[in-house]
């Protein structure tokens, strides 16, 4: 027998277990070693009774405490006994096991371990396992046992059995893993690996093991993007782009100096355009680093060059504000080239007309929403994609746009602060270049945490703001389920607050319920400081940029999550005014203050990032998880995220030495990785 034999050749084994097995895709004895458990159960020391916690799965020794009761009917007979130690007794039931009450009721003492739930009458002991005597325990005291995936007919003691007699032909000669790699990150040899990864004698055995297996996940998948990144790059730049000397004097007319990232960043982009091959590139930075300058070069350049150009929004109110801006700039700097704006709020005639517009290559940047990648958008010479925090938009929409054009080259402006290793992951297939500087001429903002009593306090600041001219904004907090509650929130709050504040201050209002033109017209007044103050839903969270805003209220800042508060605290201090975010809550929990500490003692999105995750463990960060991309069996991007380094940098290293992939030593390897890109279809989807 070697790992390449049927699993029906197994003992025990039989026609109808090999089939179960097929079920969950075991169908070798390979298969079966690198079956692993799905989780595994820890025999933990007994606790005392007055120590269970409800909802945990608890060990118990005691006495019997009274007598044992059988109850219900024939079809549920319910057996209840009370075990007592000498901090408390514990109600205990069981169902459909009506003979306990004889086997039970001899005396002495008796180990119990099940889940403790709360029940009308207090905490409750459901169905938990016997050892009796208790000392019976004590073989399994502090052992692990592993716990499968199943199937309906497949017991977890099937899949124990099988994987005992497996185990034993685990040859290394499957092993994934180049010699090499086990030897430099000390892991355990294959077939030990195997075996406690099944059975492990104790917890720190089984992270060694874990470990190994979780490198060689992270491994193959981050080769196979890289391989598949290779494959990409090689697309031949179909255009010529040269500079231009428009762009040196528009860079010279702004009012401001590019920082050195920014430069750096705008250079790796040129030479990008410039190069042999089509552009892939994700440009990472802060709030408010001055991204959106960034995509404005470049689409300038693509204009000058006689093509076009595409920046996709994620909102229409962005999608504007970038129009209006970039519009602005081309008649201020006398700049041979127009721009359009595409988006589905537009009546049909104006739709028509902007069609026509691109369709002639009249407009060589166009800018808009979900609408740019329409089917009646038909682009002239599309050579630039630029899409704007891209996290909202999926793979498959950047795609769509870049079917657009022929090959055009790809730029992602993305503020969401995710550590680089991550960034490697979730965007594997793009080039990345960060803006980690902020703008010279930015006072930090000033922050701080209050209770609803400061509210009136707040107010006065924020009157005394709009006296020196500044603007401010307040949010409310949107309730996804209920849109209509959301608008009343904000129409409430503005209307109150406009009789704070008086006649000398104007007061608006945005939310997701309102028009489409509504919006804009409130926005356009607020850009143009014609509203003072703003009370709006998170719909202003991303992208919007009126630098003289230098109050942000947030309320009921619980609700919000770390990062979507760091987005919009970004929407002041984009100027050089002094800038204030005042994060109000009326939650007193000790969660609550320390999510909101973070903020308050930090302005840097990438600290606050890993704080986020800190807190939350490996929960959802930016809805990460619902891409897919990140279900890996053994992995855990988030926990493990040391191995992810290690992995990438083993696969960076890999790829130098044996780029062709001929190394023998690498065999087994870059098998797994060909057949982990045909599993995932990899090529078709990414
Ligand atoms: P984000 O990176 O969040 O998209 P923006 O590109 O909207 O940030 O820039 C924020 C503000 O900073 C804008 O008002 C922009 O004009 C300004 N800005 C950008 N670059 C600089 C710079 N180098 N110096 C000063 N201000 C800058
Ligand atoms: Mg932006």
């Amino acid at each position: 027998m070697n790992e390449r034999s049927e699993i029906s050749e197994l003992k025990g084994v039989g026609e109808k277990t090999t089939r179960l097995f097929h079920r969950i895709g075991v169908r070798t004895v390979g298969d079966l070693i690198r079956y692993y458990p799905r989780t595994y159960e820890v025999f933990e020391d007994p606790v005392c009774i007055g120590e269970v916690c409800e909802g945990r799965t608890c060990t118990v020794t005691g006495t019997v405490f009274g007598r044992i009761q059988v109850s219900g009917n024939r079809s549920m007979q319910v057996t209840t006994l009370w075990l007592k130690d000498l901090t408390g007794t514990l109600k205990v039931i069981w169902f459909r096991m009506p003979f306990l009450r004889t086997t039970l009721g001899k005396g002495g003492t008796l180990t119990l371990r099940g889940r403790v739930l709360r029940k009308k009458d207090g905490l409750v002991m459901e169905h938990p396992e016997i050892y009796y005597p208790s000392e019976k325990y004590e073989d399994k005291r502090n052992s692990v046992q592993p716990v499968y995936a199943l199937t309906a007919g497949l017991t977890n003691n099937a899949v124990i059995k099988a994987v005992r007699q497996a185990l034993p032909y685990a040859d290394k000669r499957q092993d994934v893993l180049p010699a090499y790699l086990t030897r430099k990150f000390h892991f355990p040899p294959y077939s030990e690996a195997v075996s406690r990864m099944h059975f492990p004698e104790n917890k720190e055995d089984f992270a060694e093991a874990r470990k190994r297996f979780v490198f060689e996940e992270f491994l193959v998948f981050i080769l196979s993007l890289r391989k598949m990144r290779e494959r990409e790059n090689r697309v031949r730049n179909n255009f010529c782009f040269c500079d231009k000397p428009e762009i040196e004097r528009f860079l010279r007319a702004l009012p401001y100096r590019l920082t050195e990232a920014q430069k750096r960043v705008w250079d790796e982009i040129r030479k990008d355009m410039q190069g042999e091959y089509v552009m892939s590139r994700l440009v990472q930075g802060d709030v408010g680093s001055g991204k959106t300058v960034i995509a404005f070069l470049a689409l300038l350049l693509a204009g000058l060059n006689g093509y076009q150009g595409a920046l996709m929004a994620p909102t229409e109110v962005l999608a504007r504000q970038h129009f209006e801006n970039i519009s602005g700039m081309l008649t201020e700097y006398g700049l041979p080239i127009s721009a359009e704006l595409l988006t589905g709020s537009m009546t049909a005639k104006q739709k028509r007309e902007a069609y026509g517009r691109i369709e002639s290559g009249e407009a060589a940047i166009v800018i808009g929403t979900h609408a740019l990648i329409q089917e009646k958008a038909v682009y002239r010479n599309l050579a630039l994609v630029v899409t704007d925090e891209q996290h909202r938009f999926g793979v498959k929409q950047r795609e769509a746009l870049a079917g657009k054009g022929n090959m055009p080259h790809i730029l992602v402006m993305s503020a969401t602060p995710i550590p680089r290793t991550l960034a490697i992951i979730l965007y594997g297939d793009l080039d990345i270049s960060v803006i980690d500087e902020m703008p010279k001429n930015r006072l930090p903002i000033k922050n701080c945490v209050v209770d609803t009593g400061y509210r009136k306090k707040a107010y006065q600041f924020m009157k005394k703001q709009t006296e020196e001219g500044r603007q401010c904004y307040v949010i409310c907090p949107m309730v996804e389920e209920s849109e209509a509650m959301e608008a009343e929130n904000v129409l409430g709050y503005s209307e109150m607050l406009s009789e704070i504040m008086g006649d000398t201050v104007r007061v608006g209002c945005l939310h997701g319920r309102m028009k489409q033109q509504e919006k804009d017209e409130v926005m356009e007044a607020f850009g143009n400081n014609e509203i003072q103050i703003l009370v709006s839903t998170t719909v202003v969270e991303v992208g919007i940029d009126v630098p003289n805003a230098t109050v942000i209220m947030i309320e009921n800042a619980e609700r919000f999550g770390l990062a979507q508060l760091h987005q919009l605290r970004g929407r002041v201090g984009r100027g050089k005014y002094q800038s204030y975010c005042i994060f109000m809550t009326a939650s007193k929990s000790d969660e609550t203050k320390e999510r909101l500490d973070i903020l308050n003692h930090s302005n840097d999105g990438f600290f606050i990032a890993g704080e986020d995750l800190r807190l939350r463990g490996p929960g959802d960060l930016f809805g990460i998880r619902q891409s897919g991309i990140m279900d890996f069996k053994v992995g855990d991007v988030f926990q493990d995220s040391l191995i992810l380094r290690q992995a990438a940098e083993a696969a960076g290293e890999i790829l130098r030495e044996d780029s062709k992939m001929e190394k023998p030593e690498n065999t087994r390897l870059f098998a797994a990785l060909e057949k982990y890109m045909t599993d995932q279809n990899l090529e078709s989807t990414l």
